[in-house]
C-alpha cells in the first residue's frame, strides 16, 4: 500500500463532514483552507507524541488515536475556543494495516465527539511519533489566556484530579479491578472540556488545562499573571475510585499528577454567581487568588521546586 492509497483508505474518510464546515479544502491538495468568519480569531497549538515518551511502547493504536487528538484537542478547551479542524503529521516505522486501520477507528472517534475534521496531515517513515496542529474559533478577543488571573478570583478546577496518574500503575493489570477500570479510562480516554471551556470564555479571567499536575500547571497560571494564590487540600475533588485505590495519598495523586485534562480556571466572584448551575455542577472551587505571589497549600508556601514542577521532559533527562 502506498503513500497516497493509505492516506485515502484511512484517513480521508475523518474529512467527510467538510461540507457542513468552515474547511473548504481538506486532504488532497498542496494545502488545506479554512475559512474564518467574520468578527472571529483563530486559534491554535501543535502537539506531538513519541512513541515511549508520551505514550507506552506497543500502545494499543485506537487507544493512541484518541488520546493524541484529546491532549491537542484540551488546549483549545483551555483557550475557550469552539473546535473546528485538525491536521496530522504520522511518522510510522512501517505500513501494518491492522495498526493503521485501529489507529483511524480511534481517531476517528474522537474528531467525532470533539467535533473536529480531518483537514490535511503529512505521512513519513521513521520511528512512530505523531503532530497533531488543532485549529479552534472565538469571538474577537475572547480567548482565555493564561495572564488574566487577578486578586480575589476563584480558583475553580472541573470534573475530578488525580486519576490519570494514577492509572499509570495499573497499565499491564491484565484483569483490572471496578476502580483500577475506572481510572484506566480516564487515562486512555481523556475528554478534552470543549464546551465548557466554551461556555466559559467570557467568566472566566484565566485558564489551563491539567496536563502535567495541578500545582504546576496552576504555577503557569500565577506566573504570567504575576499572581499568587492559596489552595485548600481538602477541597480537592477527588473520584471515590481514586480515594478507595489510593487511600491518604489520593490529595497527591491530585496535586501532582498529570493526565487528566481537566481545566484549571481563575473566575472572579461576581462572574461565579451567574455561572450557570449546569456548568457549576461539573466545577469545584478550590482555592483563591491573591496578590502576594507564591502557591500556598492551606496557607503554608509550596516550597519545593520540585513539588511545583509536574512532568517536564528536560528536567527529568538532566
Ligand atoms: P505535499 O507533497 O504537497 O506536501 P503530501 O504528499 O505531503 O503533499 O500530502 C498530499 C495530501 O495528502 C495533502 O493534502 C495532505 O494534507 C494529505 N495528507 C498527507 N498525510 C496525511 C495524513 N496523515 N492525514 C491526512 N491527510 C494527509
Ligand atoms: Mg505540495
Amino acid at each position: 500500500m502506498g503513500e497516497f492509497e493509505l492516506i485515502r483508505h484511512y484517513f480521508m474518510p475523518l474529512a467527510r463532514s467538510l461540507g457542513s464546515h468552515s474547511v473548504l479544502v481538506g486532504p488532497g491538495d498542496d494545502c488545506a483552507i479554512q475559512r474564518i468568519p467574520a468578527g472571529s480569531d483563530l486559534v491554535f497549538s501543535i502537539d506531538t507524541l513519541v512513541e515511549g515518551v508520551h505514550f507506552p511502547l506497543n500502545y494499543r493504536p485506537d487507544y493512541l488515536g484518541w488520546r493524541a487528538l484529546a491532549v491537542a484537542a484540551s488546549d483549545l478547551a483551555a483557550m475557550g475556543a469552539d473546535p473546528a479542524c485538525f491536521t496530522l503529521a504520522l511518522t510510522l516505522p512501517e505500513v501494518d494495516e491492522c495498526w493503521l486501520r485501529d489507529f483511524a477507528f480511534g481517531l476517528g472517534k474522537a474528531a467525532e465527539a470533539f467535533g473536529l475534521v480531518l483537514a490535511g496531515g503529512d505521512t513519513t517513515r521513521g520511528p512512530l511519533a505523531l503532530s497533531l496542529q488543532v485549529h479552534g474559533l472565538v469571538p474577537q478577543s475572547t480567548g482565555i489566556r493564561r495572564s488574566g488571573a487577578g486578586p480575589g478570583d476563584l480558583v475553580v478546577v472541573s470534573g475530578t484530579l488525580g486519576d490519570a496518574g494514577a492509572a499509570l500503575e495499573y497499565l499491564d493489570v491484565q484483569n483490572p479491578s471496578a476502580d483500577q477500570a475506572f481510572v484506566l479510562e480516564r487515562y486512555h480516554h481523556p475528554e478534552p472540556k470543549l464546551k465548557l471551556g466554551a461556555a466559559l470564555r467570557n467568566l472566566a479571567t484565566a485558564a489551563i488545562d491539567v496536563s502535567d499536575g495541578l500545582l504546576a500547571d496552576l504555577g503557569h497560571i500565577l506566573e504570567a499573571s504575576s499572581v499568587g494564590a492559596n489552595i485548600e487540600r481538602s477541597r480537592l475533588p477527588v473520584s471515590p475510585a481514586l480515594n478507595r485505590l489510593t487511600g491518604s495519598a489520593a490529595g497527591d495523586f491530585a496535586l501532582h499528577s498529570g493526565d487528566d485534562y481537566e481545566l484549571c480556571l481563575t473566575i472572579p466572584e461576581a462572574n461565579w454567581a451567574i455561572v450557570p448551575s449546569s456548568l457549576k455542577q461539573q466545577l469545584t472551587v478550590i482555592g483563591v487568588i491573591e496578590s502576594e505571589q507564591g502557591l500556598r497549600l492551606d496557607g503554608a508556601a509550596v516550597v519545593s521546586e520540585s513539588e511545583a514542577v509536574g512532568f517536564d521532559h528536560f528536567r527529568r533527562i538532566s
